[in-house]
């Protein structure tokens, strides 16, 4: 038999031991609660069990409503069977994962996440513990920096970079699947008079005209490229020789017979436009870009103001 006193003392401590959890709860409670991020906790068939008040700000439900739905209804492309199978080792050993998911709000709207996931097992259940972050924000300025790399300031065009870029791919596609693809390459006339005659601000203007012209002409499939200076390259995919040296001269044409307006002045210019088609398997871009450079030097030798065809 146990002393009364010995009972007294015990079920104190059992009180001060309860006590103590019911504290530590509480604060972790208050954490999660004032996490910036969502919490979200989901049992192994995906039935969400808890929610802080950010993931019911975040996805537009109350914590009734949440605590009634399934992670399904709240990820686009969860895959629950998936993460228990291959997260579930490194969940159980304590190691979070991050993953990126999209998150769907109560009125269907999506926004991107990174969420953080760990997994308990409790009273032999399986729990996956996530704490999503909203990271629309960050999205947009990769988003943005990744256009800024890609652009050329002056006229919103690509630049050299972006350009080959598209270019290598476009090429790729363009051998698999055997079918044509052509690049112009244009350069405007005497660009050094306008800068001298008129000043480099005017000079500015002619070859942002000739972007927006440039670009109004092409097709959505096409891109427009400043390599630098006034020199530029179009790149047209499934267009065939003959079809090129149309659209060139049709751009030709176009600059030929317009203006660029500036304080009163009317300031007129020509381009020279070499053309060259991808017609050798192994041609890379370069020599692509080389050949159409070859045929705009000989437009320029021949008198400028006119389209070449590269010839081998
Ligand atoms: P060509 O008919 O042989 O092409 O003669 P060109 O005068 O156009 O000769 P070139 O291509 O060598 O001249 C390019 C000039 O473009 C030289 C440079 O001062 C000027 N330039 C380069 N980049 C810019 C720019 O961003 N703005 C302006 N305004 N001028 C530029
Ligand atoms: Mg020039
Ligand atoms: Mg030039």
């Amino acid at each position: 038999m146990y002393s009364v006193s010995y009972e007294k003392r015990f079920s104190e401590r059992l009180v001060s031991e309860l006590e103590l959890l019911r504290i530590n709860e509480a604060r972790l409670r208050t954490m999660i609660e004032n996490a910036p991020d969502a919490f979200i906790v989901h049992d192994d068939k995906g039935r969400l069990v808890d929610a802080n008040k950010v993931a019911c700000n975040q996805l537009g439900y109350t914590r009734e409503e949440l605590l009634s739905i399934t992670v399904f209804d709240i990820e686009a492309n969860v895959d629950v069977e998936g993460l228990l199978i291959v997260v579930w080792p490194s969940l159980v050993s304590g190691e979070g994962r991050t993953i990126n998911g999209v998150h769907v709000r109560k009125d269907g709207s999506e926004f991107p996440v990174e969420v953080n996931i760990t997994g308990i097992m409790d009273h032999g259940e399986k729990y996956i513990f996530a704490l999503a972050r909203d990271v629309t924000e960050t999205e947009k300025l990769k988003a943005y920096l990744s256009k800024l790399a890609m652009t050329d300031e002056l006229t919103g065009l690509y630049n050299r970079r972006a350009f080959i870029s598209t270019l290598d791919k476009e090429l790729t596609r363009s051998r698999r699947s055997n079918v044509d693809l052509s690049i112009l390459m244009v350069d405007i006339d005497f660009f050094k008079k306008i800068n001298d005659q008129y000043g480099h601000l005017v000079g500015d203007l002619a070859i942002q005209y000739f972007a927006q012209i440039a670009k109004n002409m092409i097709r959505n499939e096409d891109t427009v490229g400043r390599l630098g200076g006034e020199e530029f390259l179009i790149l047209l995919p499934n267009t065939a020789i003959n079809e090129a040296l149309s659209i060139a001269e049709k751009l030709r044409k176009t600059i030929e017979n317009s203006c660029v307006e500036h304080d009163d002045r009317k300031i007129r210019f020509t381009i020279s436009v070499g053309v060259a088609i991808l017609d050798d398997q192994d041609m890379t871009s370069a020599t692509l870009i080389n050949n159409a450079d070859q045929a705009l030097y000989k437009s320029k030798e021949s008198g400028r103001n006119q389209v070449t065809r590269y010839n081998v």
